[in-house]
């Protein structure tokens, strides 16, 4: 017998964890995610784990996403000492993504704190550390697909392919009890079929317990060649419009999935005179890492490159620039147009997309393309959603800019992609929907009800099962 307990992730698409108990596992986390949204410095100072870090043992990684591994150095922090168990790959960018996002949090506690004492508030003590960060670097323990890893006493951990970003990983759980195995199957997130980088998303047939993400659960995304041409039209026209554009990237999968895309464009003779600037330190960072992996990458165009292209995505988009520092970030407030800036964060809560919407969002020869999910309290939902002015710095911005969805390079499977997943389980497993908000998640259970026969539950934060 085991039990699981939804803490994150449930009815909602960020800090996803949910602890898994039971005398053959010991007390393990699947993944351990930070929310997103709302002010940043709040958020991480207010987040409470509602169990002893100490007391777990383990923690299984499905991949290196913030809002999947965001809370590891507090987990730390407060006396996690197990091991962090996932792929090599996400190993690897895990130490970008949390030095990145401990780096940001003290810093804009720094600010808070100058604010606070200002005001003659008390100051905030931070709740972790770079230390922790690189302490629980430490615990991870990288493996490959496939790899049977032990669990606790009796259990053991199987990552396959998600085809979501580099490293990601469907996570399979076996535990055995009295000459009896069971298997817990978590989907973490789902990849697109068609992605250009990445793998299909692997398909299982055999689990007893399904914990499946659900964030495009109520719909279906344009095919990624479709995208390419919209991506295409969309850059022509503010060409012609004398204008630039700023697309808020995440700097994981679909910074990089843009570059492979602009490449391709490029060497098609289908991009006017465009310079594309990367303006994030991370996305920097990171795409150097998916340059080390991109000859294992089989998306269905990478596999047609030649080895000189497949060697780094620097070198197959010639007029890319990199902007690691500030000042050559700031060089590109001087461009009149022409720039394609490509710039961290991906939901515009933080980062320097937000000085770029500064310069520019208020004039309508410009344009705002988002590539990703803008989940409910960030600025790029609001900007989404339609909203004609909007706050930053404290001021007022018109927003006059075009804004475009690019909605085919979405990391994440459709509607589609994920009952055709679900279905290739037989027999059908007791199923429960993670990672996704409720209208989405509605419209899925309701989906497999009438296409499957399958009666899905969708646990609440704090609910638990036993099985
Ligand atoms: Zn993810």
């Amino acid at each position: 017998m085991a039990t699981i307990t939804f803490l994150g992730a449930a009815q909602e698409v960020t800090g996803s964890c949910h602890m898994l108990e039971g005398p053959g596992t010991g007390r393990v986390l699947l993944d351990c995610g930070m929310h997103q949204g709302g002010d940043a410095v709040e958020r991480i100072q207010d987040e409470q784990f509602p169990f002893d870090p100490a007391s777990i043992d383990a923690v299984v990684l499905s991949h290196a996403h913030l809002d999947h591994s965001g809370l590891l150095p507090r987990l730390r922090h407060e006396g996690f000492s197990g091991p962090v168990i996932c792929t090599r790959a996400t190993a690897e960018l895990l130490e970008i993504m949390l030095n990145d996002s401990v780096g940001l949090y003290l810093r804009d506690l720094e600010r808070t704190n100058v604010r606070n004492a200002r005001q003659g508030r008390p100051l905030l003590d931070p709740i972790y550390t770079m230390d922790d960060v690189e302490a629980v670097l430490k615990q991870c323990d990288g493996h490959r697909y496939r790899e049977s890893v032990p669990l606790g006493e009796s259990a053991s951990v199987c990552f396959y392919d998600a085809g979501h970003i580099l490293g990601s990983s469907i996570v399979e759980i076996t535990l055995r009890e009295h000459n009896e195995e069971k298997v817990l199957v978590f989907s973490g997130d789902l990849g697109k079929a068609d992605s250009a980088l990445m793998n299909e998303p692997t398909s299982l047939t055999r689990a007893d317990l399904l914990l499946v993400e659900s964030t495009y659960g109520d719909r279906d995304h344009r095919g990624e060649q479709d995208t390419v041409v919209q991506l295409r039209d969309i850059l022509r026209e503010t060409w012609q419009a004398g204008g630039n554009v700023m697309i808020p990237a995440f700097a994981v999968g679909r910074t990089q999935d843009l570059l492979f895309h602009l490449g391709c464009l490029h060497h098609d003779g289908e991009l006017d005179n465009w310079q594309v600037f990367l303006d994030s330190p991370m996305a920097i960072a990171v795409t150097r890492v998916y340059d080390r992996w991109l000859k294992l990458l089989d998306g269905d165009d990478i596999r047609h490159l030649s080895d000189a292209h497949k060697s780094s995505l620097e070198n197959f988009l010639p007029t890319l620039n990199l902007a690691s520092g500030t000042d050559e970030s700031m060089a590109i407030n001087r461009i009149k147009s022409g720039a394609i800036i490509i710039a961290g964060s991906g939901m515009c809560t933080g980062g320097r997309i937000r000085h770029h919407f500064k310069q520019r969002i208020w004039d309508r020869r410009n344009t705002v393309i988002f590539t990703g999910y803008q989940a409910q309290g960030t600025l790029g939902r609001v900007i989404v959603d339609g909203a004609k002015n909007i706050k930053m710095f404290g001021e007022d911005y018109v927003v006059k800019a075009r804004v475009e969805t690019l909605g085919g390079l979405s990391a994440h499977a459709g509607q589609r992609e994920l009952l055709a997943w679900v279905a290739g389980f037989q027999p059908p497993p007791r199923t429960l929907l993670v990672h996704g908000e409720a209208s989405s998640q509605d419209a899925m259970a309701d989906k497999l009800w009438k296409d499957q026969s399958l009666k899905v539950k969708i646990p609440a934060r704090g609910d638990s099962i036993v099985f």
